[in-house]
């Protein structure tokens, strides 16, 4: 397998891609409270499993709190204290326990199980039925401490925004219909009175607002610690991209984008180690175009460029099997490594290397070997465990290359150890 570096830059998309936009919204916030659609859609669908476990704990302990009430109920509304009991416990309670149970099973319809936002939803209108009933208690007492009673709605109002933590826009939502049915309750309660009415609208306003800002900025550092995360996740990434692109270029020759010398030495020192474990055959090829520099004294640089990277083509063509790996070796030398492979096999592939080089037919004139291109090869084969280390094989297959040049070149040369 050989990759080229335009692979490499292409393979890949540009590093800081995403991280841009993170890096805006950290620096320019977002005084809507929300994210681009995209990424809204990650954040909600990112938190809502933790919603959903607060949702149902918290729900749970403001059922609890909720029909503790009751007592507030026997003490200020005695008067209608059946319908109380009735509301809390006959109506709200059952509705809420089975809501929470189907939304624990995850057997509610479909477009409130998935939906990240259904927690808010199912919050709010907890919270608007808890507000209701308080209103129609209030509408209905005649008891004379019913007055105090609208105090109750600050307990539900701190429910929706601080307990729940409803989503900003959701709590807004909340915040403004139970005011609604808070200023409603109070209309439809007989002779109210002004002093008691100002006191009481005042306190709970004022928890509404307070307990409305502070999901807002609540809300604003939750939404900011998810940007430094993604800021983090995305550097993370960037760099192991970095990473894997620096190692695979350092492995890679620049002109004929085959594997180079660092990539073949590693490469060779596994299969060496291989075939020591399994004693089994191993061959080095050294390849080596015969009067090169006189090619490029004839032809010039750029056109002995081109003649490397056709024969690295070339090399690359007679490729067999899959565990062979070719390379450069430097200059115009070339490396092919054949493991289970033993000297005969290997003088085989060599010489196809060198036929398929001379029929590239490349035009070298200076040559005092052939009128076209031609190269040396310099074979060597062990069988695992028998030499002390890589460099004496190497050493032999340089030797081997060596013989053949002595012989008149083009041809192959072997040296079994
Ligand atoms: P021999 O037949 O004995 O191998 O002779 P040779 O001329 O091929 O060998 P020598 O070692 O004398 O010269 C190798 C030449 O290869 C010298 C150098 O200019 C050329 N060469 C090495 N790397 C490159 C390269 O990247 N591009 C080009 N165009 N030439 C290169
Ligand atoms: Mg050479
Ligand atoms: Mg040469």
């Amino acid at each position: 397998m050989v990759a080229s570096l335009t692979d490499i830059d292409s393979g890949a998309a540009h590093p800081a891609a995403g991280t841009e936009r993170v890096h805006e919204l950290l620096e320019h916030g977002f005084p809507w409270m929300l994210f681009p659609a995209d990424m809204e859609r990650q954040f909600l669908r990112d938190g809502a499993a933790m919603r959903a476990q607060h949702f149902l704990l918290s729900g749970l302990i403001a059922l609890l709190v909720y029909n503790g009430f009751l007592l507030a109920d026997y003490l200020m509304a005695r008067d209608v204290f059946w319908l109380a009991v009735v509301l809390r416990l006959l109506v709200f309670t059952p509705i809420s326990l089975l809501v929470l149970y189907l939304f624990h099973r995850g057997a509610l319809p479909w477009l409130w199980r998935d939906s990240p936002l259904a927690v808010d939803v199912l919050a709010l209108l907890g919270g608007l039925g808890a507000a209701l009933s308080l209103g129609i208690l209030l509408v209905v007492s005649h008891s004379p401490l019913i007055f105090f009673y609208p105090v109750g709605f600050i307990v539900v109002i701190t429910y929706g925004n601080v307990v729940q933590r409803l989503r900003f826009w959701f709590a807004a939502a909340f915040t403004g219909l139970l005011l609604v049915i808070y200023v409603a309750s109070v209309m439809g309660t007989p002779s109210f009175p002004p002093r008691l009415l100002w006191t009481v609208s005042s306190l709970v306003l004022s928890v509404a607002a307070f307990t409305l800002s502070a999901t807002y900025f609540l809300e604003r550092d939750e939404r900011r610690r998810y940007l430094l995360t993604l800021r983090e996740k995305g550097l993370v990434q960037d760099l192991s991209l970095l990473h894997t692109r620096l190692r695979r270029a350092s492995h890679i020759d620049a002109l004929t984008g085959m594997h180079n010398r660092r990539h073949m030495q590693e490469h060779l020192a596994l299969l060496w180690e291989r075939a020591t474990r399994e004693a089994s055959a191993l061959s080095v090829l050294l390849v080596d175009i015969d009067h090169f520099k006189k090619f490029n004294d004839r032809y010039g640089n750029p056109a002995g460029d081109a003649c490397l990277q056709q024969v690295g083509q070339a090399l690359q063509g007679c490729q067999r099997r899959s565990g062979d790996v070719v390379g450069r070796h430097g200059g115009e030398e070339f490396m092919v490594l054949l493991p289970h492979t033993d000297a005969a096999f290997a003088v085989g592939v060599a010489e196809r290397i060198r036929q398929a080089v001379e029929a590239l037919n490349i035009r070298h004139e200076s040559s005092t070997t052939a009128l076209h291109l031609t190269v040396s090869v310099g074979v060597a084969s062990c069988v695992g465990g028998q030499l002390r280390g890589t460099e004496t094989l190497l050493a032999a297959a340089d030797q081997a290359l060596k013989q053949a040049k002595l012989e008149g070149r083009n041809r192959v040369c072997s040296l079994a150890l």
